[in-house]
């Protein structure tokens, strides 16, 4: 058993504050997390003056006083010091590695956030990526390009190049991102499925479950561990917004949902179930009692490359044991956020968002439940609303994207608490912001803080956990808000929808039946209208669809809408035709994108049901 191995990158935040001491402290074994992994990956520490001469061009130079700050004591140019500034926020990432790439006469490429193919992967062997941190990226033209710490290591790519059996071209790569996307990447289903087999077959899982002492020790051992990572590395890899452990009475059922979708996984023996759920407690700094574990939430964050992933565990007791659910967030730099304009809107859409985005005072609601891609719409909107010279704060249970500029408060779940959102939402109102951005107005106490602070003059957008625009507003009046009140403060309801967008490679067009037309399109059924579908190809895996396409839905509140409002708060459910232009049902922009041949017309039945 390998304890300090086994503690590796964890970071224990359960929902309460937590002090900077206590967040540098591993949950189980009360170590120190070790920092001096990365100091063993790099041989090399030599300074690159080149580079210190760019950044100094660039004017982005961290003082002395700012590295003293953050505790940065290695060598001023070295990989380590890029890597460190870069960790510390004193760097903006993607500036300062492009020019270190071009210092070094590379390219630069995040092995985490792009493309890494299957076949270049499996061109190296996980030990020969392990041992020189280089991970295959793509093959194109009988060329293996390789993210590489050091590209102009010649010794090590002439290694590299007999090992994959062809040229390589390197790029360059932080060696904690190669590191991560090593682990990423090679987590798969048959690796999962081979260990929990041998795991099930090994005397230690039979001891584990005799008594409470041996399963503190087996949640730890190498054997366990490997299992959990891979699990979480797995569901990082397939881009999962929930991981769900599904307790029956001989087995668990593990599930993914991905883009909105659920994907059956695996199934576990039930006391390999048991042992990863009070490893997913130990990590969040709770225990289970007699009969186990009782409803409680917490999450921990566990490092990647240089952000982190977040992953917020709820446990709920069930007939069979805790059925667990984790929720996984990651952190994004602001240049992995796509604009609105990348979004595939539809042009009356996105006229729309932007006359929004340059709102004065008003409340602005992005309904959508998790999986959805909401977090993505409304980050793309701060990125729209971040380009216009305003003061932002933004409040928020776990900070995804740093902005530059922007003002991020990070807030605790409890609404009672001195640092919840509703105190924190009245201390931004004596800040003199002219934009608060709030994600999570899930309680009555926020929602009344957001619309008052919407009515005294402030533009306020706020996410809130519903499914599309009409349970949006019911869950306003659920909220304890008068419909009067809500008619007054809104500008309106966005909301947002995954579909899988057919795949490029295989696309044709077909005529659907008259039926089908007549079903969507009024007057159309002697029209000749193109349908479009994948017809399976190896690109898409035969599924015919290759990622994703947002679906819109909108709400414009004018003062006819108000008064609409003000009525009767369910007016969307009957009678909305008379909305005319203010509202732009999710039915409404996917047939428009089942035209154009984004999506399927089974794709968008299945969203907007
Ligand atoms: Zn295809």
């Amino acid at each position: 058993m390998n304890c300090r191995r086994a503690s590796q990158g964890y970071k224990k935040g359960s929902l309460e504050e937590k002090s900077a001491g206590d967040r540098n402290r591993c949950p189980i074994f009360g170590l120190d997390l070790i920092t001096d992994i990365c100091n063993k990956r790099m041989s090399k520490n030599k300074a690159n003056l080149a580079f210190l001469k760019l950044i100094e061009e660039a004017q982005i130079t961290p003082s002395f006083d700012e590295q003293q700050a953050h505790g940065i004591s290695v060598k001023r140019g070295s990989l380590e010091y890029l890597e460190a500034t870069v960790k510390a926020g004193l760097l903006p990432k993607e500036t300062a590695c492009k020019l270190w790439a071009k210092s070094i006469g590379h390219a630069y490429y995040n092995p985490l956030t792009s493309i890494v193919t299957e076949e270049a992967r499996q061109k190296l062997s996980l030990e020969a990526t392990r041992q020189y941190n280089a991970l295959g990226l793509y093959f194109l033209a009988d060329v293996l390009t390789v993210a590489m710490a050091e590209p102009d290591n010649l010794e090590t790519i002439t290694k590299l190049e007999s090992c994959a059996g062809c040229k390589i071209s390197p790029v360059f790569s932080l060696p904690c991102e190669i590191f991560d996307a090593i682990k990423v990447h090679h987590s798969n289903i048959d690796r999962l499925s081979q260990s929990v087999d041998t795991l099930e077959k090994s005397e230690n899982l039979k001891i584990a479950g005799l008594s409470r002492d041996n399963m503190s020790d087996f949640i730890q051992s190498e054997s366990l561990v490997s299992i959990f990572d891979t699990l979480l590395f797995l569901a990082i890899k397939e881009k999962a917004s929930h991981i769900h452990l599904e307790p029956h009475k001989t087995m668990t059922q593990v599930r993914f949902r991905c883009h909105g979708r659920f994907v059956n996984q695996l199934k576990f023996p039930m006391i390999i179930h048991k042992a990863l759920i009070t490893r997913f407690g130990a990590l969040c700094g709770f225990h289970p009692g007699e009969k186990g574990f009782s409803l409680e939430r917490g999450s921990f964050t566990l490092g990647l490359g240089t952000g982190k992933a977040s992953f917020e565990v709820s446990f709920l007791p069930c007939l069979h044991g805790a059925k667990t659910v984790i929720t996984i967030r990651l952190t994004k730099t602001r240049h992995s956020v796509g604009s609105l304009q990348e979004m595939l809107i539809a042009t009356g859409n996105l006229r729309q968002l932007e006359q929004f985005a340059s709102s004065r005072q008003g409340l602005l609601i992005f309904a959508g439940l998790p999986g959805d891609g909401i977090s993505g719409l409304f980050n793309a909107m701060i990125k729209e609303i971040a380009s216009t010279s305003r003061s932002i704060h933004s409040l928020e249970d776990f900070i995804e994207v740093e902005w530059p500029g922007m003002t991020q408060s990070h807030y605790n779940l409890d609404p009672s608490n001195a640092q919840g959102a509703p105190a924190l939402l009245e201390a931004i109102l004596n800040q003199d912001a002219d934009v608060i951005a709030l994600r999570g107005m899930n309680d009555e106490a926020t929602a009344a803080k957001a619309v008052d602070a919407s009515l005294q003059g402030h533009f306020v957008l706020a996410t809130l956990s519903a499914n599309g625009v009409r349970n949006a507003l019911l869950k306003l009046n659920q909220l304890g808000l008068r419909s009067d009140i809500s008619a007054a403060a809104l500008l309106g309801v966005v909301s947002h929808r995954l579909a899988r967008r057919i795949c490029n490679e295989c696309q044709t067009a077909y005529q659907p039946s008259a039926e089908t037309l007549q079903k969507y399109f009024n007057d159309w059924e002697n029209q000749t209208v193109n349908f479009y579908r994948g017809e399976g190809c190896a690109n898409c895996q035969n599924s015919g669809y290759d990622g994703h396409v947002s679906l819109f839905e909108i709400l414009t509140l004018d003062d006819r809408v108000r008064a609409i409002m003000a009525e009767k708060l369910d007016f969307l459910g009957s009678g909305s035709e008379e909305l005319d232009l203010n509202w732009q049902p999710f039915l409404l922009d996917g047939l428009l994108k089942v035209l154009l041949g984004l999506t399927t017309v089974e794709e968008v039945e299945r969203v907007c049901r």
